[in-house]
C-alpha cells in the first residue's frame, strides 16, 4: 500500500519540504498560519502523526486530538483573542475538508456568526 505521508501536504509541511509560517511545534503537534486566512487569526494545528481526518481517527488518537485543541487554546491566549474564537474540524468534502490530514482550524480576531455556513 502506498505511504500516504509521502505526498500528504501537511506531512510535507511538518517535514519542512513545503514552506509554511510555523507558529509552534512540540513532540506531537505542529501549528502554522493558514495560507488563505478567513479571519485575522487563522491557524492550523495538526498532529505530527498522519491521521486522515476525524472520521478516520481511532481511540488511540484521542489524546492527540485533545493536544491539538489545547495548543489552539494556548495560541488564542497568546494572540489575545480569548473574547471569542472558534476551533473547527471540517470532516469530509461535504463540509469543506480539502486536505486529508486531520487539522484544527483556529479562527478569531473578528466577530464569528452562528450558525456557520
Ligand atoms: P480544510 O478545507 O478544512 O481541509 O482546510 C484546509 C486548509 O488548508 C485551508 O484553510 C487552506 O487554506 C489551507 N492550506 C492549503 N494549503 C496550505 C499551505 N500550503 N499552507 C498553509 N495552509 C494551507
Ligand atoms: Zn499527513
Amino acid at each position: 500500500m502506498a505511504d500516504a505521508t509521502v505526498s500528504c501536504l501537511f506531512c510535507r509541511i511538518i517535514r519542512g519540504e513545503v514552506p509554511a509560517r510555523k507558529i509552534r511545534e512540540d513532540e506531537h503537534v505542529f501549528a502554522f498560519e493558514d495560507i488563505n486566512p478567513q479571519a485575522p487569526t487563522h491557524v492550523l494545528v495538526v498532529p505530527k502523526k498522519h491521521v486522515a481526518g476525524l472520521k478516520e481517527a481511532q481511540s488511540e488518537d484521542a489524546e492527540l486530538i485533545g493536544r491539538c485543541q489545547l495548543a489552539a487554546a494556548e495560541i488564542a491566549r497568546e494572540r489575545k483573542i480569548e473574547h471569542g474564537y472558534r476551533t473547527v474540524l471540517n470532516v469530509g468534502p461535504g463540509a469543506g475538508q480539502s486536505v486529508f490530514h486531520l487539522h484544527v482550524h483556529l479562527l478569531g480576531g473578528r466577530h464569528l456568526s452562528w450558525p456557520p455556513g
